[in-house]
């Protein structure tokens, strides 16, 4: 994410100093958002390779 590069409408500062109430609102929303995105790809991969344990071990034992 490039949120970095973003400007505060308040202090006009960069929202990444965090040198305002409103930079550091729009900082912590912005980093939460980006762990949700960083986090959902991760949980993805984990949900998949939990169902294809899951699909062997019943084909295992159905065999
Ligand atoms: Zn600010």
């Amino acid at each position: 994410m490039t949120y970095d590069r973003l400007v505060c409408a308040n202090c006009a500062a960069p929202v990444n100093e965090g040198r305002c109430p409103v930079c550091r609102a729009n900082r912590e929303r912005l980093q939460q958002e980006n762990f949700f995105a960083s986090l959902n790809p991760m949980a993805l991969i984990a949900l998949l390779a939990a169902l294809i344990a899951a699909v062997a071990l019943l084909a295992h034992q159905t065999a």
